[in-house]
């Protein structure tokens, strides 16, 4: 079990269901994208149409899912929720896409994932709201075309670079999700901990705050892990010292910095003297992907000050020597 693991397990959907703000009132952060769907979303109601095609892209458990029900909420409209691998038959899209009301959202979560002929299918679908199926075989196949309700798709991509264009430029608004800072962070942490109950005093709320890696999915999961120890070391109440005590006990690193992120400056440190070093260099010593290092794990690293852009590759800087406990060698050489 990794706290930071940021992925969903089973057993923790139920938790985040109850977490899930249901309205941007209750949705913190985001000012931006937040201020410019409220418009959109309000003109789309009063001309009584459907929304435009939203995309939305970011690192995972920043807000995508949330924010696309939200919009079905304020919109007042069913959503009907799916993702890119699960959707692998041009059937299976088409049995969604027929079932939805009229304005109706259809989130697709991890849509670059999305087979190429089931991407075909959704170019129709998102542009004239009609799709083409194939019906019977052989010499009496034939192409029916069925008319579907106007419908707005909210896309989802950790990785808008991964797109294709033809999908790409079928959505009218597009937007990116940022790191939340910890005064946001600490602002949901409250409001979950005020929905599951539990006290909690405001300086622990900033320090779980602080460690949670930008991410208000990481920042549930270990308030969830610090109430646990609330329970049974402490009072039940969330302070300062059963925090300190809880996140110490999970080996949570102090500035939120994920397995992944370590080994990422580890490397950089370890196998190229600190860098500089190429993008696909790391990703091959550290066995990911390159895009995914780019998009997930860079963004962060480099907004905290660990990791540094240059036109020769990428730098650790001197907080990441120091955060490792390893002496940087650069400075020596000076
Ligand atoms: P994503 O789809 O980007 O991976 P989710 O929408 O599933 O992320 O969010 C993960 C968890 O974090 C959810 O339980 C949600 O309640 C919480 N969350 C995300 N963004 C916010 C926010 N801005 N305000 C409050 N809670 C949030």
């Amino acid at each position: 079990f990794d706290i930071r693991d940021n992925r969903v397990k089973e057993t923790d959907r139920e938790f985040e269901r109850a977490l899930r703000p249901l309205t941007f009132e209750d949705f913190q952060g985001q000012k931006k994208v937040v201020e410019n769907l409220k418009i959109f979303v309000s003109a789309a109601k009063m001309r009584g149409e459907a929304l435009d095609h939203v995309i939305l892209h970011g690192p995972p458990g920043l807000g995508k899912t949330t924010l696309s029900t939200i919009i079905a909420n304020e919109l007042g409209v069913g959503i009907k929720i799916t993702s890119g691998p699960v959707l692998d038959k041009p059937g299976d899209l088409a049995g969604l896409l027929t079932n939805l009301e009229e304005n109706d959202v259809l989130f697709i979560d991890e849509i670059h994932r999305l087979s190429p002929i089931v991407e075909e299918y959704l170019y129709s679908a998102m542009e004239d709201y009609r799709i083409d199926i194939m019906i019977d075989k052989g010499p009496a196949a034939r192409s029916v075309q069925i008319q579907l309700n106007p419908f707005t798709l909210v896309g989802a991509t950790t990785r808008s670079g991964l797109l294709t264009a033809p999908l790409r430029a079928r959505f009218g608004i597009n937007f990116h999700l940022e790191y939340y800072d910890t005064d946001v962070l600490s602002a949901i942490i409250w409001r979950s901990a005020s929905i599951l109950k539990v006290k909690i005093t405001s300086q622990a709320a900033i320090e779980i705050a602080s460690r949670s890696r930008g991410t208000p999915r990481i920042a549930n999961a270990l308030l969830r892990r610090v109430r646990d120890f609330a329970m049974v070391k402490g009072t039940g109440e969330i302070d300062w010292d059963i925090t300190r005590y809880a996140l110490e006990a999970l080996n949570i690193d102090k500035y939120g910095l994920d397995e992944m992120d370590n080994k990422i400056l580890l490397t950089i440190i370890e196998k190229f003297k600190g860098g500089p070093v190429g993008l696909t260099t790391i990703a091959t010593a550290v066995g990911e992907d390159a895009g995914t290092l780019e998009e997930v794990y860079e963004p962060f690293l480099i907004k905290e000050g660990f990791l540094k852009r240059t036109p020769r590759g990428r730098e650790v800087t001197e907080l990441a020597f120091k955060h490792l406990g390893k002496n940087d060698r650069r400075i020596d050489e000076q």
